[in-house]
């Protein structure tokens, strides 16, 4: 067991993944692994928004590296919102709390009626007040999918609706269920959650409505596998949340640890031995030259990022990305803004190169390098978030296209046309990446329009 260690390369040896360089967290040590495979577990990219509801060392690094060495990405540009967080208080906070889903069982979701109400909530009666999900979709109400709830909580905001300091903001609201089933049973049921909400925002919401605001939660893009969980590269398995499989467009609730057990506990132990009886596995070592080069790039990035020592932190230039991807390839998406935000993220990338400061040294603990080699990776994972999401000609689950919607506003799927996974392959620095095309083909269910009404 390495611990504090962080992955910076996957090497190939003849084409199979034979092992990874690392970065000792502690010493600043680059290290060598040898194996005879690799399985990488290094979770999901939302932190590419910077704010969201994932832990702070969440990255894209492990599985960049892979793709720059041909593992194929798939669906970069699916990332869930989740509606039901604690909204954005400040420019310096660096991370988003997530209230439970659960929440909205009992919650009611509104906002006042009248643009700019800015009376306290319990001055503002019922009748000017817009429980605007139970309103647009009747037979599901507060209880539609994530997607649906979060683009509709940041319709009303945008309508001026929004609530709160910053008007980036909904209610849900527990008085009509404390009424109905006493304080009690609320808070044996959600007890936890109000007691962290109130210590966080320091309202308490036995007495006064919640405000909610959607965050970046979950990635349902990841490494492109197959059943297997074997990615485009032999010998790379990838399993949970950094690879792209099972959840589609929109994961629901509690599919994501689901999929960790199943992929850990049922896949894996049999397919990666299916491949060791298949696969030649020549003996290596990793003073071989796959090895000691890759060590050199990886000592030689971090060089280059100490050696800059420019006017801008590295945080800095990841909250501008985070607000980039946010704008343009967030809730909702129209190719004007999509067309936008990869030239700014180009000359942001740029900028980065030349202009970030990254103090302290290499052979040490030291978290702004750490965050630098993520930043760098992660500024040029949001272009080709961009460019799946361009590429994308319709409206599918976290993926929607103002361009492509129903007359009743929701997403309007083309499945003639897109009905199939977007798996990209690194083509090099600068140059597009290219496209490949899975088909979906379903079997024993059919496709329908969506409807919560
Ligand atoms: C607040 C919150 C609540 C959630 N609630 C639920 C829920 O109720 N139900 C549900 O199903 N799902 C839930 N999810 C989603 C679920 O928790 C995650 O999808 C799941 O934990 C992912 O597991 P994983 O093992 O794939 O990745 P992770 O748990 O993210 O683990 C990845 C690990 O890899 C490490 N790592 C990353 N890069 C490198 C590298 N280059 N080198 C070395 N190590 C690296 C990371 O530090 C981390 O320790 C929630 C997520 C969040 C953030």
């Amino acid at each position: 067991m390495f611990s504090r260690r962080e992955m910076l390369d996957l090497v190939l040896v003849n084409e199979q993944a034979r092992g990874i360089v690392v970065r000792n967290l502690v010493t600043g040590e680059i290290e060598s692994h040898g194996a005879d495979a690799v399985v990488l577990c290094t979770g999901g990219y939302a932190n590419v928004f910077f704010l969201s509801t994932n832990a702070m060392a969440c990255n894209v690094t492990a599985n960049y590296r892979a793709y720059q060495k041909g593992a194929l990405f798939a669906n970069p540009c699916f990332t869930q919102i989740h509606p039901t967080c604690i909204p954005v208080h400040g420019t310096y906070q660096s991370k988003l709390t997530l209230m439970s889903e659960s929440l909205r069982n009992d919650g009611r979701v509104w906002v006042p009626k009248t643009a700019g109400d800015k009376r306290s909530p319990d001055q503002i009666p019922e009748s000017d007040r817009d429980y605007f999900l139970e309103r647009k979709y009747p037979s599901f109400g507060n209880l539609v999918p994530r997607d649906v709830a979060s683009r509709n909580a940041k319709e009303q905001c945008d309508l001026g609706k929004g609530v709160g300091e910053t008007g980036l903001a909904v209610y849900l609201d527990f008085r009509d269920a404390i009424s109905r089933d006493g304080k009690d049973v609320i808070g044996q049921k959600y007890g936890n959650l109000f007691q962290m909400y109130e210590k966080i925002t320091a309202d308490d919401p036995y007495e006064k409505p919640m405000m909610i605001y959607p965050a970046v939660h979950y990635a349902m893009g990841g490494l492109w596998v197959d059943y297997n969980l074997m990615s485009t590269v032999p010998g790379l398995f990838v399993l949970g949340e950094a690879n792209f499989s099972d959840h589609g467009a929109n994961r629901l609730g509690a599919s994501a640890l689901m999929q960790g057990l199943a992929d850990g506990y049922f896949v894996i132990p049999y397919t990666i031995g299916g491949y060791f009886a298949g696969a030649q596995l020549p003996k290596i070592t990793t003073t071989q030259s796959e090895f000691t080069s890759a060590a050199r790039k990886a000592s030689d990035r971090t060089q280059r990022l100490l050696s800059i020592n420019g006017k801008r932190t590295v945080d800095d230039f990841h909250r501008e990305l985070g607000g980039i991807l946010w704008e343009y390839c967030g809730m909702a998406r129209n190719d004007e803004g999509l067309a936008k935000a990869r030239t700014l993220i180009q000359s942001l990338r740029s900028e980065f190169w030349k202009n970030v400061k990254v103090p302290g040294v290499e052979r040490d603990l030291n978290q702004s390098l750490e965050r630098a080699g993520r930043v760098a990776d992660f500024l040029e994972f949001g272009e080709l978030m961009v460019i799946d999401a361009l590429a994308r000609r319709e409206s599918c689950g976290g993926h929607f296209n103002e361009g492509f919607q129903t007359e009743e506003n929701e997403a309007l799927r083309d499945d003639d046309n897109f009905c199939h996974v977007a798996a990209w392959e690194y083509a090099g620095e600068g140059k597009d990446p290219q496209f490949h095309k899975e088909p979906l083909v379903f079997e024993n269910v059919k496709l329908t329009q969506r409807s919560y009404k």
